[in-house]
């Protein structure tokens, strides 16, 4: 594929749509749907919809190409990785005037997400090889049992992932897949589908056959129920609300899952923590993406002594930021990406406000820059009973609390239902670690918003509580798409009686190794 420049910015090469959405599993005369760049509201292109039937076919078509792509050494595997690390950076214009388009967000946004599948891929490609390898495992006796761990890939992995991070979420978890071995049938959100499907086009240009990634097109209760139906694990990122419905038919049909849902992450500023510092990480936890990111920061919880210069240099700080529909650099913060979006963060901030929050900056939309534009918000006087206390706004929308003791900052850092994502801004980073091991969130960020531990894909990342099951980077992110069997070879004698012996008296021998095996094992 080459590169095709877009002549007007605000919209995409034709033959580019053209050539992404041929890829779509659907038939000939399937209807079209339009996707809908927020920065505008005009539609950018039309993409088709694929039935059930389609997607029952694209699993034929992966499983065939999962038999052979098997086969291949490992290294082979992480190779198309490697290759893809650098044509994701060597393209990174395309990708994000793509990604920008179809979700209406900044282009610093857009690049965490080109800067993460960067990652994803060298680090997949670099711990395959070792992680998937057959290991050696002691045996029940030494010399007499050995014992062999060996990975498989499960097969065809249904992955079904959100429209706020297109780029990232589509192929983060694809990678790990297609490393061990698996074959995958995506569905993307469908107002993001071209971002996936180039991702899917950078792929296959890297060297990933054709037929091993299937992508489908079509609403979550239809399509993506028809690609968790046919799935052998399922990797699901979205809501809480879908995840739990996808858990059970996964549980219904006995295969994995993996769940990446929703968060209402808390950032601790500590009275000793650099003020500056804690403002400029703030304005990242809470704003990147317009705040339409799953580990982004809704509550703000500050040390009173800091409280009233901390909150005053936010507020000044917020009021500078640049918002637009910009295709460069220029715009700090980017567009909700739809409407439903745009009603949803409303009716939070107008819902606190009624019931006696406080607009400190921000608190309402900017439909002079793009209709689903919403300037970024901080609340006071946010109380349980309001939506912006209780849910998961998903957009620019903070609220600002008031402690005392750090006792009461974790108490309330930890009464939420979810556990994804928090941060902890302090000078004394041993304090600020012993802090964070009594969070229950499955990421905490010392002294950074999100970025520390998304970033570093040797870390796990993933939620507690209703935040999620299963964790992706780390170890577990390409462990998860592996079916683990155990082989034991017995070199001499099995393990029961001789011929010749009484059981009781084999049952006395094997209770004194035992015993003796234990002891040497205590030291
Ligand atoms: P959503 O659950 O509505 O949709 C996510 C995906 O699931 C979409 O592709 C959708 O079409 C599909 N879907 C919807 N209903 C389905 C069904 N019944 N069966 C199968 N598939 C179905 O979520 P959303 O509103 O699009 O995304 C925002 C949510 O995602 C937020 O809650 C956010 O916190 C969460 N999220 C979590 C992470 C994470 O890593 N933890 C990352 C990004 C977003």
């Amino acid at each position: 594929m080459t590169d095709l420049a877009t002549e007007r910015p605000d919209l995409l090469d034709p033959r580019l749509v053209d050539r992404l959405v041929n890829a779509v599993a659907a038939g000939p005369d399937a209807p079209r749907q339009h996707v809908v760049a927020p920065f505008t509201g005009e539609p950018i292109a039309a993409v088709p919809v694929s039935t059930p039937a389609d997607v029952e076919q694209a699993y034929v078509l992966a499983r065939a190409a999962q038999r052979e792509w098997a086969r291949r050494p490992v290294r082979e595997r992480a190779g198309v990785l490697r290759r893809l690390h650098d044509l994701v950076l060597d393209r990174q214009s395309l990708v994000a005037d793509v990604v920008q388009l179809e979700s209406g967000k900044a282009r610093r946004d857009a690049f965490e997400e080109i800067g993460d599948v960067a990652l994803a891929a060298r680090h997949t490609a670099s711990v395959a090889p070792r992680l998937l390898r057959t290991r050696r495992r002691a045996g029940i006796a030494p010399l007499v049992t050995r014992g062999y761990e060996v990975r498989h890939p499960k097969g065809v992995v249904g992955i079904v992932s959100p429209w706020n991070y297109p780029f990232t979420l589509a192929i983060s978890d694809a990678l790990p897949a297609f490393a061990a071995g698996n074959a995958v049938v995506h569905k993307p959100d469908t107002q993001t589908v071209l971002t996936a499907l180039l991702g899917r086009a950078l792929a296959v240009e890297a060297g990933l056959p054709e037929q091993l990634w299937q992508v489908v097109v079509g609403p979550g209760p239809v399509v993506g129920t028809a690609v968790v139906e046919g799935a052998d694990h399922v990797a699901f990122t979205g809501s809480t609300r879908t995840g739990r419905h996808i858990a059970a038919e996964a549980g219904r049909r006995l295969v994995g899952v993996s769940l990446e849902l929703g968060g209402k992450n808390p950032m601790l500023v500590l009275a000793d923590a650099d003020v500056s510092r804690s403002v400029e990480g703030a304005v990242l936890g809470c704003f990147a993406n317009a705040g339409q990111l799953c580990v982004s920061s809704e509550s703000l919880y500050v040390a009173d002594e800091i409280y009233e210069e901390f909150v005053g240099r936010l507020v000044e700080r917020v009021r500078r930021l640049r918002l637009g529909p910009a295709m460069d650099y220029s715009a700090d913060v980017g567009s909700l990406s739809s409407a439903e979006q745009l009603t949803k963060v409303t009716a939070h901030v107008e819902d606190a406000v009624a019931k006696g929050a406080t607009v400190l900056v921000g608190g309402g939309p900017r439909p002079d820059l793009g209709p689903w534009f919403f300037e970024p918000t901080l609340l006071s006087g946010v109380r349980p009973g309001m939506l912006a206390a209780d849910d998961e706004t998903f957009g620019p929308v903070v609220a600002v609390y008031r402690f005392t003791v750090e006792d009461e900052a974790v108490a309330a850092a930890n009464a939420t239902p979810y556990g994804l994502n928090a941060s902890i801004w302090t000078r004394d980073t041993r304090r600020g670690v012993r802090l964070a091991k009594r969070l229950h969130h499955g990421a905490v960020n010392v002294n950074e918003s999100y970025r520390a531990v998304w970033g570093s894909h040797e870390l796990h990342l993933g939620g507690m509580k209703a935040s999620g099951l299963g964790r992706r980077h780390g170890s577990e992110g390409l462990l998860r798409y592996t079916e683990v069997q155990s082989v034991a070879v017995q070199r001499v004698h099995g393990i029961h009686p001789p011929p010749w012996m009484a059981y009781e008296d084999f049952a006395r021998y094997m209770t004194r190794y035992l015993r003796a095996s234990h002891r040497g094992r205590r030291g």
